[in-house]
């Protein structure tokens, strides 16, 4: 949920949103807006659901319980970012939590988490990432909550890969004979969206996985720059360097046709 520095709620929700609907509000985000944002029948909120646009709601009833809101106006029509995949190594948290939130806002569409021999986390909390996901998303007014997929290990993922999607391994050694040309390099041969990042974990990839990496048509190494980054911050830079070459990165913040509270 977003943050009290913010100045109105902007809550996500799973409901359908049009003119009138009533907009169920459980446990969790009642105690919010009670007792966080201290809001009470009658006051203004922004609802989104990944599919309806952002609408302006208002807040009815608001208890222990739950509340509910009901849908005035649309304010913000839906809008998709760019089709762009993180494939990551789960690392320890707070760092993996980091990740889910840090390439929420970045606007990725879909994070993936993948099980490399050096990894050294075994399990995954999805429905954690997928929390700070939602946050992030309604801190950062996007329309949609970035897809949070269940762990697969690195075979699996690229057993089952979409070759039409170009694969960036951030291979920060070119190891294994791999060529690791800088990153724009890569985004103007490999073109995109669609488009997809995969990061290693702390212990980076094993020279057999690079050797496999290396025999793919659809993989493309790339370099994020002479330091060695730490695996969270890899991903994140991947990311941002992207959506400036390829992506949203240039698009201004978004324009709503109603901000009253
Ligand atoms: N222990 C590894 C080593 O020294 O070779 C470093 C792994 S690094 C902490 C974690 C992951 O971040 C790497 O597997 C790679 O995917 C990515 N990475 C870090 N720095 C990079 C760079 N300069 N260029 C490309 N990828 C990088």
């Amino acid at each position: 949920m977003t943050s009290p520095k913010t100045a109105a709620a902007r809550l996500y929700v799973t409901c359908d949103l049009l003119e009138g609907a009533a907009v169920d509000l459980p446990g969790p985000q009642a105690h919010y807006l009670r007792t966080v944002l201290r809001l009470a029948p009658g006051a203004g909120l922004a609802v989104f659901n990944g599919r309806d646009g952002e609408w302006r709601a208002r807040l009815e009833r608001l208890d222990k319980a739950g509340g509910t809101a009901v849908a005035e106006l649309q304010t913000r029509a839906q809008q998709g970012g760019p089709d762009v995949t993180l494939c990551f190594a789960p690392i320890k948290r707070p760092g993996i939590d980091f990740i889910a939130e840090k390439a929420t806002e970045l606007g990725t569409a879909v994070l993936q988490p993948v099980f490399t021999a050096h990894t050294d986390v075994t399990r995954v909390n999805v429905e954690r990432l997928r929390a700070n996901a939602i946050e992030a998303a309604e801190q950062c007014e996007r329309l949609d909550v970035p897809e949070v997929r269940v762990p697969v290990s690195l075979a699996a993922l690229l057993e089952a890969w979409p070759t039409a999607c170009p694969l960036l391994l951030a291979a920060e050694r070119g190891a294994s004979g791999l060529a690791a040309p800088p990153l724009a390099a890569a985004v103007r041969e490999a073109g995109g969206p669609p488009v997809a990042f995969l990061i290693g974990p702390e212990g980076g990839f094993a020279a057999s996985e690079l050797d496999d990496l290396g025999k793919l048509a659809f993989v493309h190494p790339v370099s994020l720059g002479p330091r060695i980054l730490r695996a969270d911050t890899a991903g994140l830079a991947a990311l941002a360097c992207w959506q400036s070459l390829a992506g949203d990165g240039g698009s201004p913040p978004p324009a709503r046709t109603d901000t009253r509270p």
